[in-house]
């Protein structure tokens, strides 16, 4: 069997990290001291196609397999110096982008994905409460349908690109006495009536990927917003963990690389 890379990937990874070091590494130092979000990058990676590398090409993206989608990330994360562009990147990419390729509707994908793939729209993913956290399960946030609306009420936190977001998968429980099975997601744009991202969290460290405490007083969501089906559980948040492995991998190439040749001067 050849593990190897073909020439169309090593000809992707080659372009993305090409792209990386000529276009997204100007006021890294200034941004991340000043916890400010690139949104001119974003639009260049929108424009390159990284975030709707694993996206089908109907939808506006580059329809990679998943193995092509990691190495081409890992390669962005070796040349990109905006560690909180790439955390950013990586909620918007497996935490809404890739839920709504797998459980949106066909109408929902037409919809959101061209934006989200071209750097249009900013996503991101709502699911930890100031009372929920590991234990993601024992969320609080309510979803009451009402008519031909769903009624959202609760609060959540740590939402990453939360200041910045077009769109927000907002996890609520819908039915309360059915445990995991009756937390549903929800696609709530900004700016829907009822939803206040009310305060920019501060962090120690990827300080360009910015993150809110995001609330709901009777938010109306329209009932073609509901990702999925209600009733049909939380379905686990699709290569969730993908998220937090390629970034640490690339920077420890990064690491590596200057460690080794640190030494190979100093010796
Ligand atoms: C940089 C960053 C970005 C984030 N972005 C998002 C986002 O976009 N959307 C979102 O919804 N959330 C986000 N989160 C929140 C993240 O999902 C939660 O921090 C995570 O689920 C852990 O929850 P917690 O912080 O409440 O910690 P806790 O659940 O309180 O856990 C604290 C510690 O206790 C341990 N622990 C917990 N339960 C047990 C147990 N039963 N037995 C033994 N040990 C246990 C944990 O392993 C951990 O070490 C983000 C967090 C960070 C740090």
């Amino acid at each position: 069997m050849d593990f190897a890379w073909s020439d169309q990937q090593r000809e992707l990874l080659d372009a993305v990290g090409r792209f990386a070091s000529q276009q997204l590494n100007y006021n890294v130092i200034e941004n991340d001291r000043d916890g400010v979000f690139n949104h001119d990058a974003w639009k260049k990676c929108g424009s390159f196609g990284i975030q709707g590398l694993p996206v089908p090409t109907e939808y506006g993206g580059l329809g990679m397999d998943p193995l092509t989608t990691v190495a081409a990330l890992e390669r962005l994360g070796y040349a990109c110096k905006d560690n909180g562009l790439l955390f950013s990147i990586n909620a918007h990419l497996w935490t809404a982008v890739t839920p709504l390729v797998y459980n949106g509707s066909e109408a929902q994908k037409k919809k959101y994905l061209p934006g989200l793939c071209n750097g249009t729209l900013i996503g991101g993913n709502a699911m930890s409460e100031p009372n929920s956290g590991s234990d993601a399960f024992s969320l609080t946030t309510t979803a009451i349908k009402k008519g031909s609306k769903y009624i959202l009420n609760g609060s959540k936190i740590f939402v990453t690109n939360g200041p910045v977001a077009d769109l927000l998968v907002v996890f609520a429980t819908t039915d309360k006495t059915r445990g995991p099975d009756g937390i549903a997601a929800f696609l709530v744009e900004k700016d829907s009536p009822g939803m206040n991202v009310a305060r920019k969290l501060e962090k120690m460290g990827v300080r360009t990927s910015p993150m809110a405490e995001v609330f709901f007083e009777n938010c109306e969501v329209p009932e073609e917003n509901l990702l999925g089906k209600e009733g049909g559980g939380a379905w686990p948040p699709p290569s969730g963990r993908c998220k937090d492995c390629w970034r640490p991998a690339s920077v420890m190439r990064t690491s590596a690389n200057k460690a080794a040749s640190r030494s190979a001067n100093t010796s």
